[in-house]
């Protein structure tokens, strides 16, 4: 039996960006853009180019490779020609393969909010949906508050889905806003707008999780015949956040309830990549991951050593309702750890490294990692980290230089019309070929003075790093109070439009950031002659 397409829409670097204390820079949403796309969702919606500098930057060009990339913006304004309206105008000319439109569908906003007659409304979409398409884009309309105003005047509800449908929009998408709708009432809906003639296969679901059901209403959606599905990474949004693609994507691909009959981008092989890709993004947004998370969190397969253990040691179906690998997960045990070592190896060869499951160097290595993970290092946000690590205890690493040592100084002093002024200075000694070079630097920061100290002179290799740019830089205190540990994880790219991440960990920020930049710069010198990155370009 065929299987019928379930498209996964995500709206992380737009809905997503709606969630308090939540601020994309430019780098971010290229960072975040290159997750997902390399994951493999099928659209991914970056934001409304024309509304704020970062999202007209960010929509300078395509961001995704495979993935269509969606501009969000509103319908054009009523009593403007389509043509004169200059917010639709900068959705065409924004790049991207796709236009989603957010519509009103619920007669009192459209009185309230928008002012203008119902019938203005659905001409606003019409014209907007009909310049998209012939501007050459794929038009998406997101019916706002389309339940709520299905319940109160379901004939204009549907008006507003038909006027989209009919004008040509590849997709209509049914907006919980609110998210108060419970999933019999989803279901309900949809297969009233079906029998009213719009296709389920053109027909989308975008539930909010007010009432903790985003998840269920969007599988409720699905059920009644809808065919995409939008949501975020780890459900970030607004209020109670969106649906959950994070949990939404394993449930339709492991559970027969939906796999016999639904088929979506994302494979059993990249399936495999789930909880990297859900950890990846919190340390972008330099949070911890919820342990409880389904699938992805560090509990979901976890047991406590007795009874549970040993029968989950001997049938772990016993325990586990879907193998942790498929998601890329572990099984904690406290006796065994088969599930790691398998998971180990995985990421090794996916970094272009193979390693035989006999070799004692893998378990040296599996140790290294516990114990570092248990004192703060985090290698599923810093892959590069971890691949340097992996080669120095499995292979070698040549020794390209070594550090004799360094110095920080923060000056707080007055300049000459009494402001006051911090000022950094850093002193680097490092040793390349048995000669030793003392460079120093002053900068905007101590961590700044030192990353200038250091790639100030760095003998021969000063070509080779000349392209190598810091684009971010985080910093977390990870258990407070005075014995404070600090993570700082740093974010690099050079001229090869790669990326990679490395991380530091210590009592003190400048080491711990010193730690990073030394892995950036050693990667750095790793890709450069082919013995890295293979990450970085997967
Ligand atoms: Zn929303």
């Amino acid at each position: 039996m065929t299987r019928e397409k379930i498209y996964l829409f995500d709206t992380t670097l737009r809905d997503g960006q709606q969630t308090p204390g939540i601020d994309f820079s430019v780098e971010d949403k290229i960072a975040i853009a290159g997750l997902l796309d390399d994951f493999g969702l099928d659209y991914i919606e970056g934001g409304y180019p024309g509304a704020n500098p970062t999202d007209t930057a960010f929509f300078s060009q395509t961001r995704t490779k495979n993935a269509r990339f969606v501009a969000f913006g509103m319908t054009k304004r009523a009593g403007v020609s389509a043509s004169n309206d200059p917010g639709l105008a900068g959705l065409l000319q924004a790049s991207g393969d796709a236009i989603c439109f957010v519509a009103k569908s619920w007669d009192y906003h459209v009185e309230v909010a928008l002012g203008i007659s119902n019938d203005e409304n659905l001409d606003c979409i019409t014209e907007s949906v009909r310049a998209a398409v012939a501007g050459g884009k794929e038009a998406l309309v997101d019916c706002e508050h389309f339940f709520d105003g299905y319940k109160a005047n379901p004939g204009y509800a549907l008006a507003c889905a038909r006027a989209a449908y009919a004008a040509g929009a590849r997709w209509v998408v049914l907006c919980d806003t609110n998210g108060g709708t419970q999933p019999p009432e989803i279901r309900a809906i949809v297969e009233a707008v079906i029998a009213e003639g719009i296709p389920g296969e053109c027909l989308g679901i975008h539930a909010h999780n007010d009432t903790g059901q985003a998840v269920a209403n969007s599988l409720a959606a699905v059920e009644a015949g809808v065919r995409q599905i939008q949501g975020t990474l780890n459900g970030l949004g607004e209020r109670c956040g969106n649906a959950d693609l994070i949990t939404l994507i394993p449930t339709l691909a492991l559970k027969s309830a939906y796999n016999s009959r639904f088929e979506t981008a994302i494979d059993s092989e990249k399936l495999i990549g789930l909880t990297g890709l859900s950890h990846a993004f919190d340390e972008l947004l330099n949070r911890s991951p919820d342990h409880q998370a389904p699938y992805v969190g560090a509990s979901a397969f976890a047991t406590k050593a007795g009874i549970h253990a040993s029968a989950l040691l001997k049938d772990p179906r016993t325990y586990e309702h879907v193998p942790p690998e498929s998601v890329g997960n572990f099984r904690k045990v406290m006796v065994s750890d088969q599930g790691g070592k398998a998971n180990f190896i995985n990421a090794l060869k996916r970094r272009g490294i193979t390693v035989s499951k006999d070799d004692p160097k893998l378990d040296r290595l599996i140790s290294i990692v516990k114990e570092r993970e248990s004192f703060g290092y985090a290698y599923e946000g810093a892959d590069a980290s971890f691949e340097l690590l992996a080669r120095r205890t499995l292979g070698t690493i040549p020794e390209f230089f070594s550090i004799d040592g360094f110095r920080v100084m923060v000056e707080r002093r007055f300049d000459s019309h009494g402001r006051v002024k911090t000022v950094s200075e850093a002193v680097v000694r490092l040793i390349i070929d048995g000669t030793t070079i003392m460079s120093v630097a002053e900068g905007d920061g101590p961590v700044n003075a030192l990353d200038l100290a250091l790639r100030r002179d760095f003998g021969k290799y000063q070509a080779e790093i000349g392209d190598l740019v810091l684009a971010d830089f985080k910093v977390r205190i990870l258990n407070g109070g005075t014995e404070a540990i600090t993570r700082v994880l740093i974010e690099s790219n050079d001229s090869d439009g790669v990326r990679w991440w490395t991380v530091g960990v210590s009592e003190n920020i400048i080491d711990a950031s010193f730690e990073a930049l030394m892995d950036s710069v050693v990667y750095k010198l790793m890709k450069n002659r082919q013995m890295a990155g293979k990450i970085a370009a997967e």
